[in-house]
């Protein structure tokens, strides 16, 4: 496999390392064993560590040379509430937690680099390693960046990695723009008139209200949205009533919503509170509560970052396993929020296509060991190439 000599002869430490990682999820801001690992790992390395940002953030930094080029590079330390069936030998020994999304994975690829860079310092400025906690819901990274982490650890640019299940082992997915969704939420409380079920002429029936709005927001999609932009509209809950003879009084609809543009963001939420408050109002309803979350940013590739990316993983796996143009996915990261404060670039590493290759957050899923080097071979190889150093240092040097 076309790894970092150096790394693969310590790919048995790092399997060793994420497995006590995966034994022992935490979730989002409690990563408190988990960040005891990384900082631990990341002095004994000899890295300058910092800790405290969103709590349980962890920042390594590492500096050769004398160019003031700074990069960071971040991993996520979080799991998920997630009971795991995966039958591993380092399943999960916390009942209702796994590492379901792989970032027990993320966290080991990142600290081999560190171990590596620390080691060789082929390499002229400065590399933090940003380990964030509660990438899932929680947004972590946000938190970091609202309590300083660039204004303390500044940066030319960031990047970010995720593994993929069902791109082979050894390939990689990256693209210029949007790689991931915008994630927003909605809930739409209607009031009708409850009423006995046999006696509907005496109520507003808030169920019913409730089915025509489902069935109208559909239409911004396939109606209002240009058919060349992209974005998902989902409903994800009804609650209403109790018992089978009450035309209830009230009804919940919640969902969510993914764009990759803010004009189409907003249209969007002005439009299902349009179509929500007009529909209810034609049933002689009313819509008593109407939220809106914009909860994650969609994550937007620079393109000279995006470059550099590209140019450390063809560099590793060569140019044709290195696919320039993915499909982005209307799931969402919050490293979107580390993207719009810095340039930056997120890419997908595949996790393998195998039997068993399970899609991430089911209970069956695994981090594949044999990604480690691949993973941390792509960390070390864009930090050497981002930061290379000067041709005349370089000789002096050597
Ligand atoms: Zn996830
Ligand atoms: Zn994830």
């Amino acid at each position: 496999m076309p790894v970092i000599n150096r790394i693969a002869e310590f790919q048995r430490d790092m399997a060793a390392w994420r497995h006590d990682i995966h034994r022992h999820p935490e979730t989002a801001f409690e990563e408190k064993r988990t960040s005891d690992i990384v900082a631990a790992k990341l002095t004994e390395f000899g890295l300058e560590v910092h800790r405290g940002l969103a709590r349980t953030g962890v920042v390594g930094t590492l500096r050769a040379g004398t160019s003031n080029r700074a990069i960071g590079l971040r991993a996520d330390m979080d799991a998920l509430d997630v009971l795991e069936r995966s039958g591993k030998e380092w399943a999960s020994t916390i009942p209702g937690k796994m590492h379901a999304c792989g970032h027990d994975g993320h966290t080991t690829m990142l600290l081999g680099a560190a171990k590596y860079l620390a080691e060789t310092r082929n390499f002229d400025g400065t590399v933090h390693f940003i380990f964030q906690p509660a990438e899932e819901n929680e947004g972590g990274g946000r938190v970091m960046c609202e309590e300083g982490l660039f204004r303390q650890f500044p940066c030319d640019g960031v990047y970010g990695m995720h593994n993929i299940p069902g791109i082979p082992v050894g390939r990689f997915a990256v693209r210029s723009g949007p790689m991931m969704a915008a994630y927003d939420i909605f809930e739409i409380v209607i009031d009708g008139v409850g009423a006995h079920g046999a006696m509907p002429h005496h109520g507003i029936d808030p169920v019913l209200v409730g089915s025509h709005i489902v069935t109208a927001l559909q239409s911004i999609v396939a109606r209002n949205i240009d058919p060349a932009k992209t974005a998902v509209v989902s409903t994800t809950q009804i609650h209403s009533g109790d018992t089978w003879n009450v035309i209830p009084q009230t009804a919940v609809l919640r969902g969510t919503v993914r764009t990759f543009e803010k004009p189409v963001q907003d249209f969007i939420e002005a439009r299902i509170r349009q179509i929500a408050e007009n529909v209810a109002a034609g049933f002689g309803a009313k819509v008593s509560k109407w939220r809106y979350e914009r909860r994650y940013p969609a994550t937007v590739n620079s393109e000279t970052e995006t470059g550099y990316a590209a140019q450390a993983a063809q560099a590793l796996v060569g140019n044709a396993n290195v696919n320039l143009n993915p499909t982005p996915a209307m799931g969402s990261e919050d490293f979107a929020w580390m993207l719009l404060e810095k340039p930056g670039c997120y890419i997908w590493i595949g996790n393998g296509d195998g039997e068993g290759s399970c899609m991430v957050h089911n209970p069956g899923y695994d981090f594949n060991d044999e990604v480690l080097p691949l993973g941390a071979s792509y960390w070390a190889t864009l930090v050497e190439q981002r930061l290379a150093r000067q041709a005349g240092l370089r000789q002096a040097a050597e």
